[in-house]
């Protein structure tokens, strides 16, 4: 069909694949995505059915209008004088951050493995992608940062703070380098930051060149799309330029202003997650032929003698989780299990058990 009318569309995008979403029956554990496993209990489920019968669906959203950026600076720790910009999910401020530097010849650049989403937009709008390699360990190389900072002068350096999908949180001194010598925009992706021991939000709106990114996907509300970038005024203003004026939903804004009325119950999720992370971690270290990676966020990335085994194996317990082998050569047998509910996870280590238990 070579002379099909939709040959107009772009060859690269034609030759890309779909990003693909794992589908599971409704039993699955599902352990492959960082959601929470934490449901609104009854009572919080009645009361915000009511709010949302009340939203004004046929009206356009007006993000400065609604209560959600207050409740974000009250509850979230974002400073008084940094910017803000809601996005649909942080995935859609990590396409419009790109945008915003898309010239023929600027380059974006981040430690590799990172989100996959940093190369994909940076394709996408013609850029070239930079990704320098981790250390063995997933510490980041920060020489190499910095030699490749230095040599192709990235106009945007993302840096995934902790890191998905290795998990670890990199020195926060390495960061800083990065943002010092950096010759244009850092966002610093706090995706995890809830589940993290250190945060570059206190920075947000002080540091010209600086961008936090968050969201609240992982904390509890992925269905939401509601993600947020703190910044500097300069930066965040452009930013607000190319974001479409209506991309927030009025549902959405309403349940998050909601969801941020009730902190103790994200406080408490957080708390019981981290606590399961360190429970598993150490179950896991237990294991000789199991390398366990530190993490600071709501996942464990770990090695095992066969990537593909565990995860048929969970798979056939109706357990899914992300098998990492093969998408990068640093994540060999490597794979990333969300962390769930603790019957969940224990039904992971049992599995485990069975398979590396007697080795
Ligand atoms: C999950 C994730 C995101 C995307 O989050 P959304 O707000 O759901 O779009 C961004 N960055 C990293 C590193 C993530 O892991």
């Amino acid at each position: 069909m070579t002379n099909s009318k939709i040959q107009v569309i772009r060859p690269d995008i034609r030759a890309m694949s779909a990003y693909r979403v794992a589908e599971v029956p409704p039993d699955f554990i599902k352990l492959d995505a960082m959601e929470s496993p934490y449901d609104y209990p009854n009572e919080l489920k009645a009361q915000l059915g009511q709010i949302l019968a009340d939203v004004p669906v046929r009206l356009y959203p007006h993000v400065s209008h609604c209560d959600l950026l207050p409740l974000l600076h009250q509850t979230q720790g974002i400073p008084e004088t940094a910017a803000v910009a809601l996005g649909n999910g942080s995935d859609e401020l990590i396409e419009k951050l790109t945008l915003l530097v898309a010239k023929p010849d600027a380059k974006v650049l981040a430690a590799t493995p990172s989100f996959v989403m940093y190369r994909v937009n940076a394709e996408l709008f013609g850029m070239e992608f930079v990704g320098v390699p981790l250390r063995d360990d997933f510490t980041m190389n920060l020489d190499a940062m910095l030699a490749a900072v230095e040599t192709h002068q990235p106009a945007l350096v993302f840096i995934a703070y902790p890191n998905n999908p290795t998990g670890g949180r990199f020195a926060r001194e390495k960061v800083e380098a990065i943002i010092q010598a950096a010759s244009g925009l850092v966002v610093v992706d706090e995706a995890y930051g809830a589940f993290s021991s250190d945060t570059f939000l206190p920075q947000a709106g002080a540091v010209e060149n600086l961008i936090v990114l968050r969201t609240m996907s992982k904390i509890g509300f992925a269905g939401l799309r509601i993600g947020y970038a703190c910044g500097a005024a300069a930066v965040i203003d452009e930013l607000k330029k190319i974001i479409a004026p209506y991309n927030m939903n009025q549902l959405s804004l309403a349940a998050a202003a909601f969801a941020l009325n009730y902190t103790p119950f994200i406080a408490e999720n957080i708390s019981k997650l981290k606590a399961e992370r360190e429970r598993m971690r150490t179950a896991l270290r237990s294991y000789p032929c199991v390398r366990d990676f530190a993490s600071e966020a709501n996942f464990l990335t770990i090695r095992v003698p066969d990537a593909q085994i565990l995860f048929d194996c969970l798979y056939h317990h109706k357990i899914l989780i992300k098998n990492l082998h093969g998408t990068h050569p640093l994540l060999n047998q490597c794979v990333r299990i969300t962390i769930g509910l603790p019957e969940q996870n224990q039904a992971v280590l049992r599995v485990i058990d069975e398979l590396y238990g007697k080795q």
